[in-house]
């Protein structure tokens, strides 16, 4: 691991003004905030990230939960994923939040784990992770290991010749079916961005993960209110039952009414490179009664654009039906 300076800041405008020098606020940035280090310190021992200077915000005052006024909820960006899992109105009326959280890491893991650090947590690819093979997320231009190589894990979804690895939050995906909002302050001001554009497809470009610019804090995620009726679920298939990342996972928010669905959002996990919104599975759901077959059409309509690579084929069928199983599991009942 290369050296580098630690600096503590103690106010948010502080920690922008020292994070805007950077050259860059993606992939291969030489000044970084660290949160709970989860992510960053595993990548600076591998030496995939290489900052010369961190920016401590553990004591920056982003740490609460809140109830916004006319409903909906405020996630500070240090707020743990352990707290934010076990917050009585998370479970209550956030439920696919809580149980995407801790279906992921460990219990440890997630009380270090931040809101903040959680939205951008690099690929697990093993190839960006080793220096000694080529990757264009790691160094732009150098090829792509994955695409010709092991791939077992890696996407099905908006994929590009130049990158194909996941997006590997769980939390990002339930974000992506509660339609969150992320707060950035910046050096030009405060400003929002939606989960849908927060993260970006690798195209030409897959080390530009997302919107952010240099000196961009997130201060808080925002929630809106549940809808009035609604159910949520998340669910996740991996290799083993705990300490994994998802091969597929699928978040529901769905609202039945006299056994018809009034509204959905969904979205997939681990099999996009970004958190996976299906509006095609929405549309194929809303107005229609909460029956096998249509959950069938649903998830057909969100795998239809899959691109299976030489090993991850098994995904398709697989997201397929952990769709199919998470929407009747939400509709039981209803
Ligand atoms: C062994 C292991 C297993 C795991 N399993 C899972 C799993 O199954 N599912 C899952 O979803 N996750 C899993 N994770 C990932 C874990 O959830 C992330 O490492 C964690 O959420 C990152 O949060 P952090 O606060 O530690 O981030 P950090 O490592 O501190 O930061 C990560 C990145 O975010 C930036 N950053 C942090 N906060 C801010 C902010 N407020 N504003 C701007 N930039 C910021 C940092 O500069 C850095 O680039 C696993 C991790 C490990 C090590
Ligand atoms: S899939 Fe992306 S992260 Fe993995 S080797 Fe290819 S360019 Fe790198």
């Amino acid at each position: 691991m290369k050296t580098f300076e630690l600096t503590r800041a103690n106010e948010n405008a502080q920690a922008v003004s020292v994070a805007a020098k950077a050259t860059t606020a993606q992939q291969g940035a030489d000044i970084r905030f660290i949160a709970g280090g989860t992510t960053l310190i595993d990548l600076m021992k591998l030496n995939v990230e290489t900052p010369q200077k961190l920016i401590d915000i553990n004591h920056l005052p982003i740490a609460k939960i809140e109830n916004l006024p006319g409903g909906g909820l405020t996630i500070g960006a240090m707020v743990r994923n352990s707290d934010l899992a076990y917050h009585p109105i998370v479970r209550r009326n956030y439920a696919v939040l809580s149980e995407a959280l801790l279906s992921g890491a460990s219990a440890q893991l997630r009380n270090m784990a931040t809101t903040g650090g959680n939205l951008l947590q690099r690929t697990r690819c093993m190839y960006f992770r080793d220096t000694a093979t080529p990757c264009n997320k790691r160094e732009p231009g150098s090829g792509c290991a994955a695409i010709t190589g092991v791939n077992r894990s890696l996407a099905i979804l908006g994929t590009s010749e130049h990158c194909i690895a996941t997006n590997p939050s769980d939390m990002n995906v339930a974000l992506a079916a509660l339609e969150a909002t992320i707060h950035i302050r910046g050096t030009k001001g405060d400003r929002t961005v939606t989960i849908g554009d927060f993260h970006l497809l690798p195209g030409n470009t897959p080390h530009r993960e997302t919107v952010l610019e240099p000196g961009d804090l997130i201060t808080h995620v925002t929630l809106p209110p549940p809808a009035l009726g609604s159910r949520s679920l998340y669910l996740k298939l991996r290799d083993r039952a705990s300490y994994e990342f998802a091969l597929a996972s699928a978040a529901v928010v769905i609202t039945v009414a006299a056994g018809k669905i009034t509204r959905a959002r969904i979205a997939l996990g681990g099999v996009g490179t970004k958190p996976w919104r299906s509006t095609e599975a929405e549309n194929e759901l809303t107005n229609q009664p909460a029956t096998q077959a249509v959950f069938q059409k649903a998830a057909n309509a969100a795998l239809r654009n899959a691109k299976p690579q030489s090993q991850n084929g098994f995904k398709v069928e697989l997201a397929n039906r952990c769709l199919v199983h998470a929407l009747k599991l939400a509709t039981q009942n209803a």
